[in-house]
């Protein structure tokens, strides 16, 4: 039945390309949250043929060689530890995160897009600190205008995050879709915190 194969796909009918690997660093958490540190499978397959990543979990899918069969991987840690980054990206996705996906000036969290506070008209640069969340409403009522002209200030005044605030947002905001596989070391750690 038709329902059925939707429901339960053929491991082997899904394409590799769907089947990116979750990248743990050496302490079994993720490399990156933001983004998510995630290898296609060509990149997961070379490293562990490098040995330099141990599988942890794996996809059904197998992808033949003429020498040998593998499942492709979906959790790699890494053998060596890497120090995270202190700071994020700066990102279209990291500045809504670090504004909680909320409006800078109304607090709605729909139709949001970006403000520059002091505009590019203006001088104002693209940069950690000059860049809100803005829904489109209050982002056409400010215009080019300086907030003491527009009226209209950010109820936070926008700083560089670091990668732990972004976190810690970021579990407010779980992500969509994630392979089952990965769950377990998403948020771990998060219960070791008191
Ligand atoms: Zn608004």
């Amino acid at each position: 039945m038709n329902v059925a194969v939707r429901d339960f796909p053929d491991p082997q009918a899904v394409s590799p390309e769907s089947c990116p690997a979750l990248v743990l660093n050496a302490d079994f958490r993720p490399l990156s949250y933001y983004p998510l540190s995630l290898w296609n499978w060509q990149d997961a397959i070379k490293a562990v043929f490098l040995d330099r990543v141990n599988i942890v979990s794996h996809y059904e899918k197998v992808i033949h060689s003429p020498s040998l069969e593998v499942k492709l991987p979906s959790v790699v840690s890494l053998k060596s530890y890497v120090k995270p980054a202190k700071y994020p990206a700066f990102t279209r996705f990291n500045v809504f995160l670090r504004d909680k996906f909320q409006c800078q000036y109304c607090g709605v969290s729909e139709d949001l897009t970006f403000d520059h506070v002091i505009p590019r008209s203006l001088g104002g640069k693209t940069l950690w600190n000059n860049v809100v969340a803005a829904c489109s409403p209050c982002n056409l009522r400010k215009g080019g205008q300086l907030p003491k002209h527009a009226q209209m200030w950010p109820r936070q005044h926008p700083v560089q995050p670091t990668v732990y605030q972004l976190h810690a947002n970021g579990r407010l905001f779980p992500p969509n879709y994630l392979h089952e596989s990965w769950m377990d070391y998403l948020y771990w750690d998060s219960e070791l915190e008191p």
